[in-house]
């Protein structure tokens, strides 16, 4: 029997025709569980994942980028780059359109036009799907905000598939059951798992397969870190890594030669308070400045980015240390710190700054409470989760990477999201030089050798 023929699946036409019996090739699956911070993958909670750690490498200091926004890590993941290589600042982030700033929520469907507007281009780096695009594709399908899902591939080499729009090579849109009807519900990516492992992974078999969930990240933006929810969401995602690893493993004893990454984009800590940055600039005497368009703010959660045109400049500068002297400011950095965060002072960027711990931990006992920046539409409920700058755990995704040729061991050496690209491009065999991450395939090859790796045998 051939479940090819036998199951037809919503989108099983797309752009590809018929399913067709394909050669054995090398590919590579990646399941991000957006917000999981590696310190809460337990034998308990999280216990699938927690036995593939030990099965595999398991990167100990992962590290979030700067800003730790899914949009940022999304953008990261899929060039291998940092921020100020590819170019998308955060999840919100300020153009300079006309000579003035205007500040942009990057999680809208149309912000991509607005980018492309501004400095001719969407990201500045390639991406995986146009590296994979003549060496087996590129198909990912995202439960996150559509800004996230289509920051993995802004330029349609592959295809994206998404709640609010789904898309094939060339951006011909996918519609109809085809296209991904989901909600951002633990049902949504429950049903988009489901496809992922039947018609991605056993029938349309891409170089390159992406499957990033919308929890924790989602109930954590409505619950307290350690709470029932929470501990239900970690249990979810547990259950979505298990059928993509069943998936991968049966696909494997078929004769498949597959490279399974399992990780997170960044951790959450918890909203102490909020705190209004633009309403602290006009109250040092800016207001007009923010008005004319010459000093804008970008929101990043637990942080923020400061703007400034030409001419607003000088007045930016002037209140930077009494905001770096502000009790909710962690740290405020510029010029060659910033660019050590991956960041730097171009396209209008001034400043960082990362909002500052509060003592104490959350009803649950969970450490890591934060300022976090006001947005306007949206409610910062002290409790719930958040994320965005370089606090300890919102800086600590998890990423473990699973293959027969992969020793297992931990991983001590610091690890990003930046070498997910090259990782995969190594498996593939394909170019991965001049990108800011590093292969974590190299030095665990075959024998425990790399400094820092302790082999656990
Ligand atoms: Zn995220």
């Amino acid at each position: 029997m051939n479940a090819r023929h036998d199951n037809p699946v919503p989108g099983a036409q797309d752009g590809l025709g018929q399913p067709a019996p394909r050669p054995r090739t090398r590919r590579v699956v990646f399941v991000c569980c957006d917000a999981l911070g590696h310190e809460w993958i337990d034998a308990h909670l999280t216990p699938v994942m927690y036995a593939l750690a030990h099965d595999g490498l398991w990167c100990a200091n992962h590290r979030a980028v700067f800003p730790s926004v899914t949009r940022v890590s999304a953008a990261c993941v899929a060039t291998g780059c940092l921020p100020y290589r590819h170019g998308l600042h955060g999840n919100q982030m300020g153009l300079i359109e006309g000579g003035k700033l205007r500040v942009y929520d990057v999680g809208q469907p149309d912000f991509r036009t607005h980018l492309r507007r501004a400095t001719g281009t969407t990201l500045r780096m390639p991406t995986l799907a146009e590296r994979v695009a003549g060496h087996g594709g590129f198909i990912a399908m995202s439960n996150v905000s559509p800004g996230a899902a289509y920051f993995l591939d802004p330029e349609h080499f592959g295809h994206v598939y998404h709640r609010a729009g789904s898309y094939a090579p060339g951006g011909q849109p996918i519609v109809g059951t085809a296209a991904l009807q989901i909600g951002q519900d633990f049902g949504g990516d429950w049903a988009m798992t489901r496809r992922f492992c039947t018609e991605v992974l056993t029938w349309r078999r891409p170089s390159i397969a992406v499957l990033w969930l919308a929890h924790p990240d989602a109930t954590l933006h409505a619950a307290p870190l350690g709470s029932a929810a929470h501990r239900e969401a970690l249990r979810h995602a547990d259950r979505c890594v298990a059928e993509v690893l069943r998936t991968v493993r049966r696909l494997r004893t078929q004769g498949d030669d597959i490279l399974l990454l399992a990780g997170s984009d960044h951790g959450q800590e918890t909203i102490a308070g909020s705190i209004d940055i633009d309403a602290w600039l006009c109250a040092q005497g800016l207001a007009q400045q923010i008005e004319a368009g010459e000093i804008a703010v970008a929101a990043q959660g637990t942080a923020a980015l400061l703007y400034a045109t030409e001419t607003g400049r000088p007045k930016l500068h002037e209140v930077l240390d009494r905001l770096r002297g502000e009790p909710w400011v962690d740290a405020l950095e510029t010029g060659v710190a910033l660019r050590a965060r991956g960041m730097a002072a171009q396209d209008g960027i001034v400043a960082a700054i990362n909002l500052a711990q509060v003592a104490g931990e959350n009803t649950y006992g969970v450490r890591g409470k934060r300022w976090t920046a006001a947005e306007p539409g949206k409610t910062k409920v002290p409790g719930h989760g958040e994320h965005g700058g370089w606090g300890t755990d919102e800086t600590r995704p998890f990423l473990i990477v699973d293959h027969a040729s992969v020793t297992p061991m931990t991983v001590e050496q610091r690890t990003s999201l930046v070498d997910i690209a090259p990782t995969m491009l190594d498996f593939l065999g394909l170019p991965h030089g001049g990108l800011d991450g590093r292969s974590l395939l190299m030095p665990h090859r075959a024998q425990p050798a790399g400094a820092g790796a302790d082999s656990r045998g």
